[in-house]
């Protein structure tokens, strides 16, 4: 490990790629027992490909010609691709984004830059054990957290 792969906070553990982001989705939906359906698939991709956290009524509005994409429908979808670890809300920015790293299981640490809007997610394994390993000493038992840290992006620190 070089010392600019540690500079890089995202590791990536999904394709970058679309479509090889959505195979990897129906694999995991797969091995659940569920099925990334259409409406599924294409919020997913949406929130792919949307180069900041997304709001639920953005998604409804690129969802036209979808047919019957009502916002009940958008829901439901951000709730099941977040039951499956594909993606989480940013409950600060009441937004959406796609989640890298649904091949390992993890607490979402989002780095929200305030200068610029974009929110990464951190590759966190440390944190996640730490924060597991604390709240069960409280006699907590977690099912799944969201740590919003704010402050400057790369780029605008630059
Ligand atoms: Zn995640
Ligand atoms: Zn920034
Ligand atoms: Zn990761």
């Amino acid at each position: 490990m070089s010392d600019t792969a540690h500079a890089h906070a995202n590791t990536p553990c999904s394709p970058e790629e679309t479509e090889a982001f959505l195979a990897v989705a129906d694999e995991i939906a797969e091995a659940r027992g569920q099925r990334m359906t259409r409406i599924r698939r294409k919020v997913l991709q949406l929130l792919i490909e949307a180069p900041e956290p997304a709001k639920a009524y953005d998604l409804l509005e690129r969802l036209d010609g979808e047919g019957s994409a009502k916002p009940p429908t958008v829901y439901r979808a951000l709730d099941f691709l977040q039951e499956l670890g594909l993606a989480h809300k940013i409950e600060s920015l009441n937004a959406y984004v796609a989640c890298g790293h649904a091949s390992h299981r993890h607490s979402a640490i989002f780095l929200i830059c305030e200068k610029c809007g974009r929110a990464e997610e951190l590759h966190s394994v440390t944190t996640t054990e730490a924060l597991k390993s604390e709240t069960e000493a409280a006699g907590f038992t977690l099912s799944r957290a969201v740590i919003e840290a704010r402050g400057l992006c790369r780029t605008c620190a630059a």
